[in-house]
């Protein structure tokens, strides 16, 4: 789209918005169809690209997608002319942080500015927060819901429990609740639950010191998991090392929210993984960010990186359900360039790739019912590319228009 166009894309989903409000969505008056035309569309990571693609929108929804000579788009829709462009699903970011001052310290304008350069601008209408500030992300959600700021759908997981009196040190000053024991592990989860979360973050194994890793006791982890399940949340653990990933797995936690890169990693741990359906988010570049911001020597960073990616691609040899995830917010580079470039030396193809971005997390956070693929009756969550992530991974993060339930939210 040149420049003209992209405004009057806006200008018109705008007046669409607008119209759709008045009408109040309830199908009284016929709604405005706006049609993508002529880009090549990546509908799911397991099906064939479409050459010279449809994709019709009406109410938030896809309303038709396909081959333009099989598609008859609606009289009277708003024709976008996406010639030599890619659009996929919209993608998820299933590891990041609103690492905020206290927002009402802050301008509405600069919060939305934050959550734009950490999410929106990347693609991710969707994202995981694995901890944050106490009520920050409720109150972004609120903002985003009520249409204040434009934002990505957020999930959370709250608690950030840590094994007794063992908070990880690079937190500090801030304080980190210790696991309660099982019989009060109901308690604590309700808790959480009830500060908006749909699931709970642990720490199973806590850097306490540079030497010293504290794993959490696996009864601990287990009451944990099991009062969450019994609300239907998730448990999202933090591993740190093999005594971390094992207390994790053995507790019955649903999602690791990080390779554990220590030299000598249990190459058992992920076929563990597989056989009792636990996700992985690879955070890859975390490594090296986290090796340079404590001095680590480089020897030691292109070890861990290596051994992270051995991890991913043994789990994903495996056919593991692998997550895509940055730590964005306390990775203090936003951009994904390099977690896509590591995440294919790793191995993982294109698809690959795409499904942990989509199909993988809308499932695995049960919402592949309405979003992740391009397919009829799904919420219009698109991404247009100028060129095409198939050929280049890093065009993943250059999005030139993100559309999140049939609204622009991002436009470069
Ligand atoms: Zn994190």
């Amino acid at each position: 789209m040149d420049p003209t166009q992209s405004s009057l894309f806006r200008a018109l989903f705008g007046l669409l918005l607008v119209l759709c409000l008045h009408l109040g969505f309830d199908g009284s008056a016929a709604a405005t169809d706006t049609a993508f035309v002529g880009a090549r569309l990546y509908p799911a990571p397991d099906a064939a690209p479409i050459e010279n693609g449809v994709v019709v929108v009406s109410d938030g929804k896809i309303k038709t997608v396909g081959p333009a000579d099989q598609i008859a788009i609606p009289e009277g829709a708003i024709i976008i002319r996406a010639d030599g462009k890619t659009i996929t699903g919209g993608l998820w970011n299933s590891h990041v942080h609103f690492n905020f001052p206290p927002l009402d310290r802050l301008e509405n304008e600069q919060v939305a500015s934050y959550v734009r350069d950490i999410s929106l601008q990347y693609g991710f209408v969707h994202v995981l927060d694995t901890g944050s500030a106490p009520g920050v992300s409720a109150e972004l959600r609120r903002r985003i819901d009520t249409g204040e700021m434009a934002g990505p759908t957020i999930l959370m997981a709250n608690g950030s429990l840590v094994p007794k009196g063992s908070a990880p040190f690079y937190v500090r000053p801030t304080i980190m609740p210790d696991v309660a024991v099982p019989d009060k592990a109901q308690e604590q989860v309700d808790l959480i639950l009830r500060s908006g979360a749909e699931g709970v973050k642990i720490f199973s194994g806590s850097i306490v010191s540079f030497t010293n890793i504290v794993p959490m006791d696996v009864e601990s982890v287990r009451g944990i998991v099991d009062a969450a399940h019994k609300r239907a949340m998730f448990v999202v653990a933090h591993p740190t090392n093999n005594a971390g990933a094992w207390a994790a797995i053995n507790g019955g936690v649903d999602i690791l929210a990080h390779t554990f890169p220590q030299q000598g990693w249990d190459r058992s741990i992920p076929l563990v993984m597989l056989e009792r359906n636990v996700a992985l988010i690879p955070t890859l570049k975390l490594w090296r960010f986290d090796g340079e911001r404590f001095g680590t020597p480089e020897a030691v960073i292109v070890n861990s990186t290596r051994a992270a990616q051995e991890q991913l691609a043994a789990f994903s040899d495996l056919g593991g359900q692998i997550l895509f995830g940055t730590d964005v917010g306390y990775v203090t580079d936003f951009d994904p360039t390099d977690e896509y470039l590591l995440m294919q030396q790793a191995g993982l193809s294109f698809a690959q790739i795409l499904a942990s971005l989509t199909t993988a997390p809308a499932q695995r956070f049960g919402m592949a019912d309405r979003t992740g693929k391009m397919e009829v009756g799904m919420n219009a969550d698109l991404v247009v590319f100028d060129e095409d992530p198939g050929s280049d991974i890093t065009v993943f993060a250059e999005p030139k228009v993100v559309v999140r339930r049939g609204q622009i939210v991002f436009e470069r």
